[in-house]
């Protein structure tokens, strides 16, 4: 069974194989016996290693046990669960939040419960595969609009006259590294809901999983932006990155979250994140609150990276974050490319089709590397680029 199909995909180079460390996520990792520099995490600040975190989650175990037993709305969550949602909102600026169990959850359970059969979904088209999911399940129509073309979002925007509409972009775009025009883009939305007569306000929807604790001194993309979190706009955002813990959350104005809590088939129908988990987030929004200097070195290390490897010729697509890409041409160029960082002791994954359009070689940094991890990942591309031209 599914022999053919395997094959196939072993002909096109895309079978993917699955890859088990044996040490703690961090800066470098084992796996199969052999030492790695990391390159390929999104604990950007290097949270999931971080001793206050490891100690809060345990001594949430010991409270509330490990399993949490059942959803939500079954007294599966406990009063940390509660508390998480306080300091999200708090975090966020905003009047309400609600915890998910993963981005990807979240994003296939808010995008459906928030949209009706005749209102109209504007998507980047580089939009996170989550949110195509999420698109796909809800009963709107779906329009996508040119990659940060506020241009041409505005222009298909005004062609849906009369429907309720929700504009849906990641701040941060995963496999790129660059940034959404938020500000235009929230100008788009503002005018549109000051039109007289207006009944619903148009939704902005903005996926931060990769802004919170990154972007705008860790808060996320719209105090990067500087812009008010309206009650039309809904953050949502992980905890599976930066804060270096598990799950998700959505932060909104109050009757929204509530709309969402009654209405999200993955919120109800999912049993609740255990108590450790949560309170790791707990920890994890405390100290990205509290250790800027976290945040300044995640920064400090992305420009050595990305200027370090521009310099050297490669093209790093449009990457302004922690996120840096290296364009590989083929599919079997990517693959080449990450192989010979392996074998140099550099864990930097090749990411092909379909999880992009263009093969290359996804690279991210955190403030838990050190200079001379960097050094040696530029200087190993730059042998790598002078023997093969
Ligand atoms: N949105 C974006 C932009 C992401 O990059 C990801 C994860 N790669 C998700 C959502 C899904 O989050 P999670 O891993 O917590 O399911």
């Amino acid at each position: 069974m599914f022999e053919k199909e395997l094959n196939e995909l072993r002909r096109k180079n895309l079978l993917r194989h699955l890859i088990s460390r044996a040490s703690n996520q961090g800066p470098t990792i084992t796996v199969n016996n052999k030492k790695f520099i990391n390159f390929s995490s999104n604990d950007y600040l290097g949270l999931a290693s971080q001793p206050e975190i490891i100690e809060s989650a345990i001594m949430a175990i010991e409270k509330f046990s490990f399993g949490s037993g059942s959803s939500r709305l079954l007294a599966g969550g406990c009063t940390l669960h509660e508390r998480l949602e306080k300091d999200v909102s708090r975090f966020k600026d905003t009047e309400s939040a609600l915890v998910f169990n993963s981005g990807y959850s979240a994003n296939t359970g808010i995008i459906p419960a928030i949209t009706f059969k005749d209102d109209v979904i504007f998507s980047d088209e580089m939009n996170h595969a989550s949110i195509i999911d999420g698109c796909r399940l809800s009963r709107a129509k779906t329009v996508l609009y040119r990659h940060k073309d506020v241009k041409h979002l505005s222009e298909l925007m005004r062609k849906e006259k009369g429907k309720r509409k929700i504009v849906i972009t990641d701040s941060v775009f995963s496999m790129d590294g660059d940034i959404a025009p938020l500000k235009e883009i929230y100008g788009i939305c503002l005018s549109h809901n000051r039109e007289p007569g207006k009944r619903d306000p148009a939704i902005l929807y903005i996926d931060d999983a990769h802004g919170t604790g990154v972007l705008g001194n860790g808060k996320g993309a719209l105090s990067h932006f500087d812009i008010r979190p309206e009650p039309w706009i809904i953050q949502m955002g992980t905890f599976s990155k930066a804060m270096g813990s598990f799950g998700a959350f959505a932060a909104s104005g109050e009757n929204i979250i509530k709309w969402i809590s009654n209405t999200a088939r993955s919120f109800i129908f999912s049993t609740a994140l255990p108590p450790c988990v949560i309170a790791a987030s707990i920890k994890a929004i405390q100290l990205i609150k509290k250790e800027n200097k976290l945040i300044e070195k995640l920064w400090v290390n992305t420009k050595r990276l990305s200027e370090g490897i521009k310099n050297i010729g490669y093209d790093t697509m449009k990457s302004e974050t922690p996120i840096v890409p290296i364009r590989a041409g083929t599919i079997r160029d990517a693959m080449k490319l990450s192989d010979a960082l392996f074998r140099k002791g550099i864990f930097a994954p090749a990411i092909r089709p379909p999880s992009v359009r263009e093969p290359r070689i996804r690279i991210t940094v955190t403030s838990a590397h050190t200079a001379e991890h960097i050094d040696f990942l530029i200087k190993t591309l730059e042998d790598k680029k002078r023997l093969t031209g």
